[in-house]
C-alpha cells in the first residue's frame, strides 16, 4: 500500500497520506524503539495492516509501522487450541500455519488480505447467529504502549482490560502478539441460492437461526436474494470442491473480472445498471460444494468498491431492508453493487458493533469511481433511527457524541485511552472523530 515515493493508499482510494517517516520493526524490541523515537521527536505513530478500511482509521502522520516482518507463530496452546501470533500476521497465513496443528478460525469475513491486528481492531466480521466477530476469538494479546514498554493482556494479567483492547481501533497501542481461540479444523457445506426475496424476509428468523453460517445479497432493483448458507461438517467428511474450472469462471471471471466491466459500464451510462443487475442476480451462485472451511468462508474481491456498513437489532433487518429500497426506487438511483445482509450473536467487548445485542449487519456498497456520498448519507440517516452502529473501518460520518450514545462502555474506553495514551501518540483525526480529541 505504500507507493516508492513514501505515500501511503488505502485499499479503497478514499485516503493516502505522506508520513514523516515509514519504518519496518523486524522484532517487538524493534517496535519498542520506533515507539520510544517517535515519541522523543514529537511524532504520532501508528501500525498499518493491509490498508483494508475505508474510513482514516489507519491514516499515519508521523511514523508509520508496517509489520510485515513481524509475522508467525509465536507459541501454540495444544491442549487449549490457542494459537499465538505475531501482530503483523496476514490471515491468509493462518491456514497453512494452522494445518500442521490441525485448526481454524472459528468464523472469517469475507476476504483473507487483512493483518490479524488490522482485522481485530476494527471488529472484522463474517456471518453466523451463533458466531461472533473475530475479536471475539482473541483471548489474549500484547500491545507496545505510547511508553515503549510492553502491556500483556489476559486472563490471568489485565484481564479486565482484554474487551476494551481486543477491539481498540488501534487508539490504545501497537498489537505485537495476538492470542487466538481456534477450533478443530473443519469443513464447510456451501450451498449458494437465488431466492425470492420476500420469501427470505418472511422466514429471515429460521435462515439464520437454522443454519451456522447464513448471508444474503440483493441487487437493488431487483426482488431476488442470492443466499449464501454455510454449514459445518467434521474434517473428516469428503470435500466436493468447486472444480478449478468453475471456481476460475466463478469466482475470478464473473465475479470480479465481467463484475469490473459492467460496473466501469454502469458508472459511464446509469441506464445500463437494472439490467446489469438483472443480470448478475442470475449469474451469481446458485451452486453446491464443500472445502476447508477458509476456503469457504472467503472470496478474492478485486473490484474495486467503497462501503459503508451498520449493526443493527437483529429483528430490524427487515424494515430496514424495505427502507433501503423505498429509498433507492424514490430517488431513481441506479446502483450497481449489491447490498450485503450478515448476522452476528452478542459479545461482551466495549466498542463492538453486536456490544451487547444480536446483530444484523447491512452494507452498502458502490464502485470507486461513482460518488457514493448522497446514497450513503441518506442510508445512514434510516439506520440512526434504528439505532445503527457503524463499522469502525467502513465510511460513516458518526462522532463521539452520537456514539457515545450508542455504546455503553464508550466512556470507559475513552479513560482508559486517556489513562494509556494521555499524549495522543496513536492518535489521528479519526480518532479524534469517534472518540474525542
Ligand atoms: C475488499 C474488502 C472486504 C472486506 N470484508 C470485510 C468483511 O467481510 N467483514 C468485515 O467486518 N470487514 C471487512 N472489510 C473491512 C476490513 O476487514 C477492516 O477494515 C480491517 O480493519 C482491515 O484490516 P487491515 O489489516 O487492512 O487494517 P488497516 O485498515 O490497515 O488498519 C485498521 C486499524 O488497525 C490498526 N492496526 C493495524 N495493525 C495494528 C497493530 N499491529 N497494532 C495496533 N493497531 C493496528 C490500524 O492502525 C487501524 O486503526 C473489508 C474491506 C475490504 C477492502
Amino acid at each position: 500500500m505504500t507507493a516508492l515515493n513514501g505515500t501511503w493508499r488505502n485499499w479503497a482510494r478514499t485516503e493516502s497520506v505522506k508520513p514523516v517517516r515509514i519504518e519496518r520493526p523486524d522484532s517487538i524490541g524493534a517496535v519498542q524503539r520506533a515507539v520510544r523515537g517517535a515519541a522523543r521527536a514529537g511524532l504520532r505513530v501508528k501500525a498499518v495492516g493491509a490498508g483494508h478500511s475505508f474510513t482514516g482509521i489507519a491514516v499515519a502522520t508521523g511514523v508509520l509501522l508496517e509489520l510485515d516482518e513481524l509475522t508467525g507463530i509465536v507459541s501454540v496452546d495444544r491442549e487449549r487450541q490457542r494459537v499465538t501470533l505475531l501482530g503483523g500476521t496476514r490471515l491468509f497465513d493462518l491456514p497453512r500455519l494452522l494445518r500442521p496443528h490441525g485448526l481454524a478460525m472459528a468464523n472469517m469475513g469475507d476476504i483473507d488480505r487483512q493483518s490479524i491486528s488490522g482485522a481485530i481492531s476494527t471488529g472484522t466480521h463474517g456471518t453466523g447467529a451463533q458466531f461472533g466477530g473475530i475479536s471475539t476469538q482473541v483471548t489474549g494479546l500484547t500491545l507496545v504502549t505510547a511508553d515503549g514498554e510492553l502491556l500483556h493482556i489476559d486472563e490471568s494479567e489485565n484481564a479486565e482490560l482484554l474487551p476494551a483492547a481486543a477491539l481498540g481501533l488501534g487508539a490504545l497501542g501497537i498489537i505485537v502478539e495476538v492470542t487466538l481461540q481456534c477450533v478443530p479444523a473443519f469443513v464447510l457445506e456451501a450451498v449458494e441460492r437465488p431466492l425470492p426475496l420476500d420469501g427470505v424476509l418472511e422466514r429471515l428468523d429460521a435462515h439464520v437461526g437454522d443454519n451456522d453460517h447464513f448471508e444474503f445479497y440483493w441487487f437493488p432493483g431487483t426482488r431476488t436474494a442470492v443466499t449464501k448458507t454455510n454449514t459445518r461438517a467434521d474434517a473428516s467428511v469428503a470435500r466436493r470442491p468447486l472444480p478449478a474450472l468453475r471456481a476460475f469462471v466463478d469466482d475470478t471471471l464473473m465475479a470480479n473480472g465481467v463484475y469490473r466491466v459492467t460496473c466501469a459500464a454502469g458508472a459511464m451510462v446509469p441506464a445500463l445498471v437494472p439490467g446489469v443487475n438483472a443480470l448478475a442476480d442470475k449469474l451469481w451462485s446458485n451452486r453446491e460444494f464443500s472445502d476447508h472451511s477458509h476456503r469457504v468462508f472467503t472470496t478474492k474481491r478485486t473490484v474495486r468498491f467503497r462501503e459503508m456498513e451498520y449493526a443493527l437489532p437483529a429483528a430490524d433487518v427487515p424494515v430496514v431492508l424495505g427502507r433501503i429500497d423505498q429509498l433507492i426506487r424514490e430517488r431513481g438511483w441506479r446502483i450497481s453493487f449489491p447490498v450485503e445482509v450478515r448476522f452476528a450473536q452478542a459479545d461482551e467487548l466495549w466498542l463492538s458493533t453486536a456490544s451487547g445485542r444480536a446483530s444484523g449487519y447491512i452494507a452498502v456498497h458502490r464502485y470507486f469511481r461513482e460518488n457514493h456520498t448522497e446514497y450513503f448519507e441518506a442510508v445512514e440517516e434510516i439506520m440512526t433511527e434504528h439505532q445503527g452502529r457503524p463499522h469502525w473501518g467502513k465510511l460513516h460520518t458518526r462522532d463521539a457524541a452520537d456514539l457515545a450514545a450508542l455504546y455503553p462502555r464508550h466512556g470507559d474506553f475513552v479513560a482508559l485511552r486517556d489513562r494509556l495514551d494521555p499524549e495522543r501518540t496513536f492518535g489521528n483525526a479519526y480518532l479524534d472523530r469517534v472518540l474525542g480529541a
